[in-house]
């Protein structure tokens, strides 16, 4: 265990070996193994090797290497299963039922017929109008740019005004 890991984190114990898991792929940054209680048979978790909270504080360049995991592990997971469906699931926050505050990823098999949790859409959701969903878009819009960084853009050049 090194000092970006959380002694206190199941993930990050399994990490540094401390705790046994089935593991199914592994590499300098990203592990990914069996559930231990799995929703359906061949359910795996993907996180990157590094202690973060959940995916609002994965750098993004990590996030993608833990989402690109899930993508290459994900036919062989459905030959592997024989499930035509693979599910993924992330909860980022305990009001979304994250119960390990270490980022990861849920790939979770989904055998045909039978049931899945979180069926979208929820027929007993209403629908919203038109006006309220464009509404919604742009206030989401304008504060991811109030919020992230633009990484197309540059540094304003100062002091070169004449
Ligand atoms: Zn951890």
């Amino acid at each position: 265990m090194n000092a970006e890991q959380n002694p206190s984190c199941v993930f990050c114990r399994i990490v540094g070996g401390d705790e046994m898991v089935s593991i199914i792929h592994e590499d300098d940054e990203v592990i990914a193994f069996l559930d231990v209680q799995p929703l359906h048979p061949g359910h795996v978790l993907v996180l990157p090797k590094r202690h973060y909270k959940n995916l609002f504080y994965v750098p993004e360049e990590l996030a993608a290497r833990t989402f690109g995991t899930a993508r290459r592990i994900l036919p062989g997971l459905r030959t592997a299963t024989g499930s035509r469906a693979i599910n993924l699931f992330s909860p980022n926050g305990a009001h979304g039922g994250q119960d390990v505050f270490h980022f990861h990823l849920h790939l979770i098999p989904v055998p045909e017929g039978a049931p899945f949790p979180l069926q979208l859409p929820d027929p007993s959701a209403p629908v919203p109008s038109r006006t309220e969903l464009d509404m919604m878009a742009a206030r989401i819009s304008q504060c991811i740019q109030t919020s992230s960084p633009q990484p197309n853009e540059r540094p304003r050049l100062t002091g070169s005004d004449s």
